[in-house]
């Protein structure tokens, strides 16, 4: 299964919400202004989010 590691340091949250806009497993959820990781095992590791994602914030690690 695939573990999704979000620096919180580098999200801009509301301000962005790319990674949610494109997770079409709704793994990632904009909830106010922060960006909530939902069942981490509906993720496909399609990667989308961390390819849109402009400050490099997200990472995959096999776990
Ligand atoms: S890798 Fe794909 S399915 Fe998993 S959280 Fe990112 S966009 Fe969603
Ligand atoms: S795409 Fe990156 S900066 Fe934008 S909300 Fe997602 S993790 Fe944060």
């Amino acid at each position: 299964m695939v573990k999704i590691l979000l620096d919180y340091e580098k999200c801009d949250g509301a301000d962005c919400g790319e990674c949610a806009d494109v997770c079409s497993m709704e793994v990632l959820v904009l909830e106010g202004d922060k960006i909530e990781i939902k069942c981490q095992e509906k993720c496909s590791s399609c990667e989308v989010c961390a390819d849109v994602c402009p400050n490099d914030a997200i990472k995959l690690e096999n776990s």
